[in-house]
């Protein structure tokens, strides 16, 4: 649904923000997704009114009535992105408007109202701005932001809810796996995430709702992710719980799955498919068997394979396994392939190698 939006932004400054020393130590050790800023941006939406009350404001837990229809139907979307401290000491988003494009493509599919894409990047930006002292003083660190859109109407009957809320948060960012390991593990889940049909390719709460126990069943075994397989066949490698995958041969080739509707679409894989092109390799969308990948693996043909996302960047991975057994990717550590892509991403992404493709918004 296209909407109408007014969208001046009202800034009502936090009276008590964190303590300078307080935010010092958490931009030293940030972690991922436990600390927060001082603010958080909010606009409203309202059938016949369209998007309103656009306003930054200081950050804290909102009200909402208990028959709020997404606590009941699930009617949410999100987003993911960062904000970058660049070499010159700049800010910058990357590709925001992708983003915007994607969180319209999956209100569409939850029967919600698009924001403009204009608007979605302003959202962001003031969020940015608002709080531009909470960029990490670590290596690698980023401010990682969560736009979101949920149902707030009153309402239980199920239909599309008629009064939404869109809002944006942003929390300061570190290494998102834990173990900080070189090369990652992942488990092959026998849950599916996504049929055909249903709402794989959406960025909706449902999607990780459903993936919370596979990806407990990983942890619990040691592995640092999850992958789901197709739900038609069980045979074909889709993504991760939060990534999408590559894989590299020796034959100069690298292969990702194709965007079959059941799959997220990502913005790092968009990204590293132009990347990976103007290196010269041959790059194909495509399927890839579980099955193929083990004998590619013990064969030699498949050299490399990584995960990709927003969160995770460009992250090797170094074993794979299920009920019937493991097996090892390359020696196991992180592929020259991968270190390479990964570090024209990250260069281009903080200012330190030319931005050809227009992707590095600063502001
Ligand atoms: N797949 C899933 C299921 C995800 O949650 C994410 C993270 N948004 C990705 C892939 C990677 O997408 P992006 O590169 O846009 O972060």
């Amino acid at each position: 649904m296209a909407t109408t939006a007014d969208t001046t932004f009202t800034k009502h400054p936090h009276p008590s923000p964190v303590a300078a020393d307080v935010r010092a130590q958490v931009l030293a050790n940030p972690g991922f997704g436990t600390a927060f800023t001082d603010h958080m941006v909010e606009i409203d939406f309202a059938e016949g009114k369209g998007w309103h009350d656009a306003r930054v404001i200081p950050y804290g837990p909102i009200a909402l009535d208990p028959a709020a229809a997404v606590l009941h139907y699930a009617q949410e979307i999100f987003e993911g992105l960062k904000a970058y401290r660049l070499a010159d000491g700049g800010i910058a988003l990357f590709r925001p408007e992708a983003n915007a494009q994607r969180f319209n493509a999956s209100a569409c599919r939850l029967a919600m109202p698009e924001l403009p894409e204009d608007v979605f990047v302003e959202a962001v930006r003031q969020q940015v701005l608002a709080d531009k002292d909470w960029f990490p003083t670590v290596e690698g660190g980023s401010m990682y932001l969560r736009p979101f859109m949920f149902a707030s109407e009153a309402f239980l009957g199920v239909r599309p809810a008629k009064q939404y809320k869109f809002m944006v948060i942003a929390s300061p960012a570190g290494n998102y796996f834990k173990s900080g390991a070189p090369a990652v593990s992942i488990w092959v889940s026998d849950y599916t995430r996504a049929a055909p049909g249903g709402t794989g390719a959406a960025k909706c709460g449902g999607n990780y709702a459903a993936s919370l126990v596979p990806t407990a069943e990983a942890f619990s075994r040691g592995h640092d992710q999850v992958l789901f397989l197709d739900a038609a066949e069980r045979k074909w490698v889709e993504e991760l719980g939060g990534m999408n995958l590559f894989f590299v041969f020796d034959d100069g080739s690298i292969l990702t799955p194709e965007l079959t509707g059941t799959i997220l679409p990502g913005i790092t894989r968009s990204s590293l498919l132009t990347l990976a092109a103007e290196e010269g390799l041959t790059v194909r969308e495509g399927r890839y068997s579980l099955d193929q990948w083990k004998a590619d693996a013990a064969s030699g043909k498949l050299v490399e394979t990584f995960a990709c996302g927003t969160a995770a960047v460009v992250t090797p991975v170094g074993k794979v396994a299920n009920h019937e057994g493991e097996f090892l990717i390359g020696s196991g550590g992180p592929g020259q392939l991968t270190q390479k892509l990964r570090a024209k991403l990250v260069g281009i992404q903080r200012g330190e190698i030319a931005d050809t493709h227009g992707w590095v918004t600063r502001i």
